[in-house]
């Protein structure tokens, strides 16, 4: 007999009353078991129908099971008169079989019930995987392409949280001094942009998340695994394996927000990132991919657009 399905567990007696083929009183004699259909253990006692020593048990009980005889009808019989058949008895050997079975599968409800019900599927730990991946590709190829000291720029931007993007603004004022035209220059440092979803080049993030989701395989794995035998410490174990699936998960969709957000961007501004003018046309390139209005311009033009914009807002003479 194969329990692998749901073991059947009987609510009550009306649902074993109501199986195709009940006969009340029907007596069990071992020679003409067929099937097992189903432990039951309720509140109220029911009469035990097996028979043996020429007499029928009778005794009332709440824990025991429904069995199919080998001319179709149902019947029950309790718990202790079956383990008072012989070892190599076939109803004695399925139901030691089907106590298993329940004690592995209240195990997985264990886990089940930790967790909300929400195992993850093979499929679902693939595709977490993947997205993960893909964000982590893009920043990492970002990374690849910017100057070096740009990127260094922006890590320490993603460690400290710093948005601002600020320049140096001079202001030069002319005046005459015995007959002589000398300048005197104000430098005031002003942030002329903030960066969306700076979050997302955190690459430290979302490769420890991607890291993280694919354990979840392996959690996978042990809960298909589950047996009888498996510890509570074990069942603990795996309960948390899922639980960190679904924080991971959570900061994988967190990071994709951060993503889109950055995507919003006006990476013009990202120009003044570099220390290097000479550098200018390279980081407005890198940022090409995430920008459809950069592709039109030539980065030099972009840069200069962008530029004479903040001198204008801020009626300052230059950018230092
Ligand atoms: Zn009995």
């Amino acid at each position: 007999m194969d329990f692998k399905d749901k073991v059947h567990k009987f609510k009550s007696y009306e649902e074993v009353v109501a199986l195709p083929g009940f006969v009340e009183g029907e007596v069990f004699e071992k020679e003409y078991y067929a099937n097992i259909l189903g432990v039951y253990r309720f509140k109220e006692r029911v009469r035990c129908c097996f028979f043996r020593e020429n007499r029928v048990c009778n005794t009332a009980h709440n824990h025991g099971y429904a069995v199919e005889l080998k001319n179709g009808s149902v019947t029950i019989i309790g718990n202790e008169c079956v383990y008072k058949l012989g070892n190599e008895e076939k109803l004695l050997k399925d139901v030691k079989l089907l106590k298993k079975e329940e004690e592995r599968q209240d195990k997985m409800q264990v886990v089940k019930d930790k967790i909300g019900d929400s195992i993850c599927t093979y499929e679902e730990v693939f595709e977490a995987y993947e997205k993960a991946k893909r964000l982590e590709n893009i920043i990492v190829d970002l990374f690849g392409r910017l100057p070096r000291s740009v990127g260094r720029s922006l890590e320490q931007r993603v460690k400290t949280d710093t948005k601002n993007i600020a320049v140096t603004l001079v202001y030069d004022r002319k005046y005459i001094e015995d007959g002589e035209e000398k300048t005197e220059s104000d430098y005031v440092r002003t942030a002329v942009y903030s960066i969306k979803g700076l979050r997302f080049l955190n690459l430290r993030l979302i490769t420890s998340a991607k890291r993280k989701v694919s354990d979840a395989v392996k959690t996978i794995k042990s809960f298909e695994a589950i047996t009888n035998n498996t510890s509570y410490r074990q069942l603990s174990d795996i309960s948390k394996g899922f639980s960190l699936y679904q924080r991971q998960l959570g900061k994988i969709n967190e990071f994709e927000k951060y993503y889109y957000e950055f995507l919003t961007n006006d990476f013009r501004y990202f120009s003044f990132l570099s220390d290097f003018s000479s550098e200018n046309s390279k980081v407005i390139k890198c940022f090409n991919d995430f920008s459809t209005g950069l592709k039109k311009n030539d980065p030099k033009a972009a840069y200069k657009e962008v530029r004479a914009e903040v001198l204008v807002n801020h009626g300052a003479a230059r950018i230092s």
